[in-house]
């Protein structure tokens, strides 16, 4: 791919509308799109009502009755999702860049990691296309127990920002391999690649209307989507409140049954014993400044044994010098920027509210190029925190670090629990008896030892505990979720 130094949208050609039964639908109020590397307006969605997300809905769940993707071969609707993820490998450059204008992903890693990594995750749910059988017990001479697994009818999807190809692909794949239609609703911030993706897919063969993408405003869209009396079950990414708003409609609109991918405050403990503390401070550098720390499973907390924490911190602070922000549509761009002028304003809040408090700044928080019109915050550590501090508490969704220290393997876990979040955490030791023991006792969905961030396991589920939610994407136990089982008791005298 060459280089592209300008924004150019029609080297993109934006998807504007909302996608229902295969046709893109435009008019009415539009909601503007930004860049947030530049703040200039990359192009339009309509912002979608009730009206639009009944006709979506209803739409999904005729194709989904009518069509027979659900009662097919199940090899067929494996084909299907092969082919598909051939033509997004197809369509890696347009959607790379359809990605990379309006989301705070640089184009190197929408090329290299968000759209491959899509492609890989279509891949790996076909696979359980035809592995997805009920039980069977013939427990009585002359009668034979059984469970059907059998799809919702419509998932309604609700995807945050952050990761919007590959949060979203988590969400349809598993729903339509296991056999149901689809509504989903991208973030208003990042709502085209989304369309793109569904249109790829009805390319490959899913029936025109089976997937659909409705626009708009979260409050309105998001909420009627979850209110829809023909979503069987809804599965949504995005913050806790918003989390909580949408099982709170789940069960008034039904009761149905929710995923819940939520936010985060995870610890990374960094025992005496590591082996190399360069390696280790490149990776907890890594896990709180990758995406300017707006990812789920962002590494915000440092416990660090009093030992090596001079030495830790030392290296992560030279690291923060050497960010390489630019415009996200630049391929030598490595240093993402903030979604929004609004959200980067919060992030300066907690730091100064995180300082008023006692916290000190080994490195300030400064603006990088502030003539961009974008918002990028450099990455930021801060040290003398105590576990009241707004910044170690609060999901803060930008590039800060705090440090906090210890001296007892004990003292270490209490630190790392968190009153709320139980999303993820790193364990850095070279000691397995010391690894497994904190394992076992953090509450967090997803531990990591000597390592830190997903790469492509597709087969090891990801999901929070507590305040982080409620399931899993990923994995087999997420192609479950979308499916119920009917109980059947056959008696063979008629
Ligand atoms: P958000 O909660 O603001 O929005 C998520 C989605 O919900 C958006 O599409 C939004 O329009 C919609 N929405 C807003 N109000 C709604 C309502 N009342 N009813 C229904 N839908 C509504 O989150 P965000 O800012 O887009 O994303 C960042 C958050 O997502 C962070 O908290 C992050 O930790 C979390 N996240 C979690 C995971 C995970 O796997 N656990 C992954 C990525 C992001």
């Amino acid at each position: 791919m060459s280089a592209s130094l300008s924004f150019d949208p029609a080297l993109a050609d934006i998807p504007e509308g909302h996608l229902v039964g295969g046709q893109l639908l435009t008019g009415g109020e539009r909601i503007a799109v930004h860049a947030p590397s530049t703040g200039v307006i990359v192009g339009h969605v309509p912002a979608g009502d009730a009206d639009v997300v009944d006709q979506a809905v209803r739409q999904a769940a005729h194709v989904q009755a009518t069509s027979g993707w659900a009662t097919c071969p199940p090899r067929e609707r494996a084909r299907v999702m092969r082919r598909w993820a051939q033509l997004v490998e197809e369509n890696l450059e347009r959607l790379a860049r359809l990605e990379s204008f309006c989301s705070t992903r640089p184009i190197a890693e929408t090329t290299s990691w968000d759209v491959p990594f899509t492609a890989e995750g279509l891949r790996f749910f076909a696979e359980y296309a035809d592995k997805l059988g009920g039980n069977v017990a013939a427990t009585q001479s002359d009668l034979l127990g059984m469970t059907i697994a059998e799809p919702y009818g419509v998932i309604g999807a609700i995807a945050p920002w952050n990761f919007p190809l590959v949060m979203a692909s988590w969400k349809v794949a598993p729903a339509l391999i296991a056999g149901n239609g689809v509504v989903i609703k991208p973030s208003e911030m990042t709502p085209f690649s989304i369309v793109l993706l569904a249109q790829l897919g009805e390319q490959a063969g899913l029936p025109a209307g089976l997937f659909n993408v409705v626009q708009g405003h979260g409050a309105v869209v998001g909420d009627a989507l979850s209110r829809h009396p023909l979503c069987g079950k809804l599965t949504f990414t995005g913050s806790t409140r918003t989390g909580i708003a949408v099982m709170k409609a789940a069960a008034e609109s039904g009761p149905k049954p929710v995923t819940l991918e939520l936010g985060g405050k995870s610890p990374q403990v960094v025992y005496q014993d590591i082996r190399c503390v360069d390696t280790v401070a490149a990776r907890i550098f890594r896990a709180f400044s990758g995406n300017a720390g707006q990812v789920c499973v962002t590494g915000s907390r440092l416990i660090v044994h009093e030992k090596v924490a001079g030495p830790l911190v030392e290296k992560i602070v030279a690291l923060a010098g050497h960010v390489r922000p630019g415009p996200t549509w630049d391929e030598r761009t490595a240093y993402a920027p903030i979604i929004s002028p609004a959200q980067a304003e919060r992030v300066e809040g907690i730091v100064s509210r995180a300082c008023a408090a006692g916290a000190e700044q080994v490195v300030p928080m400064r603006r990088l190029l502030p003539n961009s019109g974008g918002a990028f915050l450099s990455p930021t550590v801060l040290t003398n925190v105590t576990a009241q501090n707004v910044a170690v508490r609060e999901e803060i969704f930008g590039p800060v670090l705090t440090v906090q220290t210890f001296t007892e393997e004990d003292e270490a876990l209490a630190l790392a629990a968190h009153p709320e979040y139980g999303l993820a955490a790193g364990v850095h030791t070279a000691d397995l008896g010391r690894a497994m023991r904190a394992v076992r006792q953090l509450r967090a969905g997803t531990v990591w030892v000597n390592r830190y961030g997903r790469s492509a396991d597709f087969v090891i589920p990801t999901g929070g505990f507590g305040g982080s939610g409620i399931g899993k994407d990923l994995g087999r136990e997420a192609v479950e979720a979308n499916l119920r089982h009917k109980s059947v008791l056959m008696a063979f005298e008629g």
